[in-house]
């Protein structure tokens, strides 16, 4: 017992040693690796082969000069990233992020994170994550178009439909996938539609990956509520972002009959209590590209506060849908404090650890971003399948996948905690079954 607990403990803190200044990486790798000790009782063999060392090293990390001219000529130098965490089960597959906070170790806690999600949908893809420190806020159409192209002429050798399928993430929305597919066939000479995702339908997309996260996120806790013999229905909701995963979390939560009091970006928080007008604030964020504080100048009912806290504002459902640590302890303290009946992240890695624990220990139905967010990757793979058949399914065909795949994932987590002795708690279940998966297929690998 206690051998497993210390083995685990050292895993741990050779990843602190060996990867330093990389808090978010810590971070991720200890909240997985705390969950493990139960599989490797159960599953000596595992320890033997070294799966969870070799699983928290990535199996490559490129980093690489992306230099571009603004529209005035002047010259900008950004650091490109790509890590590639995991490929026991399928090639690399995980989004692009550009944000200025972009740096190594974040790009590789999303990618460890990768690793699991991935595993826990059932499609064969393995885990990576990439991204740069540009920040497309404020540039014009030009210069994003011109970083992407210079983005990708470093990126494609690394790239291909059975190597390593990109997508979208904070900051990397249909317009840049647009400008990086475009560099990618050019320089290529190949319309290899499968080596990236989330790309418009119109030219190999897939219907519903635009709003796959955001949906599934929903569909993940309607199934922790009914689990609890509870609807989303007439609940009243907070949702936190008002990017890609956000906007699309609030349209199906308003879809089931729910009311969404309030949404935020990195800016401030705008609440409602009539309800978030949706439509408004699409147009902001996605056409005119402008800040949620515009909200309450267009609907006096709602009041703007520039740097609020969201978490404060009393819901019944709470769905983090922004950035990583943007939900810590006292936030979740007040979200319990305030009746808060379940958390369903759309975002990778919001709650802090103490946050978790709070929510945990308070009893609140919380879905991990690695269980809840998955639906996003997993239409993604929806998308390679229909690029693969040349095929493009229908709206409501892909969205049943979708559901039905979300469903899948809460009943394997569910499964899962309750087979390793932690009945309802979604962070063991989850970590446990994209553990599992992997650990499998690595072992039958060999020493690779
Ligand atoms: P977007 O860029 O579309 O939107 C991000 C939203 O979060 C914006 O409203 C942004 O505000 C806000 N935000 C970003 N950084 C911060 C910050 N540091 N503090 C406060 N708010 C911030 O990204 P997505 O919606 O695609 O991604 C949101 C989250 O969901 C991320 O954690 C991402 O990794 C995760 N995710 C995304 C998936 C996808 O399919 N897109 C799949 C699975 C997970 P502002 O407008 O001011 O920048």
């Amino acid at each position: 017992m206690a051998e497993i607990d210390a083995r685990i403990e050292n895993i741990i803190q050779d990843v602190i040693r060996r990867n330093p200044g990389e808090s978010e990486f810590h971070q991720a790798v200890t909240e997985v690796a705390e969950t493990l000790a139960p599989v490797l009782r159960k599953y000596p063999h595992y320890a033997e082969h070294k799966i969870i060392e070799r699983i928290c090293e990535p199996e490559r990390q490129i980093i690489f000069r992306v230099p571009w001219q603004d529209d005035s000529g002047e010259v900008h130098i950004n650091r490109g990233f790509r890590v590639g965490f995991n490929s026991a089960l399928g090639p690399y597959k995980g989004g692009l992020r550009f944000h200025r906070s972009v740096n190594l170790g974040i790009v590789k806690f999303l990618g460890f994170e990768q690793v699991f999600k991935n595993a826990i949908t059932g499609m064969p893809i393995g885990g990576a994550k990439g991204g740069a420190d540009f920040d497309p806020r404020g540039r014009s159409d030009d210069e994003v178009m011109r970083f992407c192209q210079s983005f990708m002429t470093e990126l494609y050798r690394h790239l291909g439909e059975f190597t390593d399928v990109p997508a979208g993430d904070i900051g990397v929305g249909a317009r840049e996938i647009g400008y990086l597919f475009g560099q990618y066939k050019r320089i290529t000479n190949r319309y290899e539609s499968g080596v990236l995702t989330g790309k418009n339908p119109s030219w190999g997309g897939s219907l519903v990956r635009k709003e796959a996260t955001g949906y599934g996120v929903v569909y993940f806790v309607e199934e922790m509520l009914k689990a609890r013999g509870e609807t989303i229905e007439g609940k009243t909701c907070v949702v936190s972002g008002s990017g890609n995963v956000a906007i699309y979390a609030i349209e199906k939560l308003e879809a089931l009959g729910a009311r969404v009091v309030a949404c935020s970006d990195s800016d401030g928080v705008v609440h409602d209590p009539r309800g978030i007008r949706l439509d408004t604030v699409q147009r902001i964020k996605e056409v005119e590209r402008g800040r949620i504080s515009a909200y309450a100048d267009e609907h006096p009912q709602a009041a703007y506060q520039p740097a609020g806290n969201i978490w404060s504002i009393p819901c019944e459902v709470a769905l983090p849908c922004a950035t990583q640590n943007e939900l810590d302890e006292a936030s979740a303290r007040a979200l319990i404090a305030n009746g808060c009946i379940a958390v369903g992240e759309g975002a990778n890695m919001p709650t802090t650890p103490g946050g978790v624990r709070a929510l945990l220990e308070a009893g609140v139905a919380y879905g991990p971003g690695k269980a809840a967010n998955a639906g996003g990757v997993a239409t993604s793979a929806l998308e390679m399948q229909q690029n693969a058949s040349r095929d493009a399914w229908t709206f409501e065909y892909t969205e049943q996948r979708l559901h039905e795949i979300m469903k899948d994932i809460h009943r394997h987590c569910h499964e899962t905690a309750e087979e390793f002795a932690s009945p309802g708690n979604h962070v063991v279940g989850s970590n446990i079954l994209g553990f599992l998966r992997v650990a499998e297929a690595m072992v039958a690998f060999g020493v690779i």
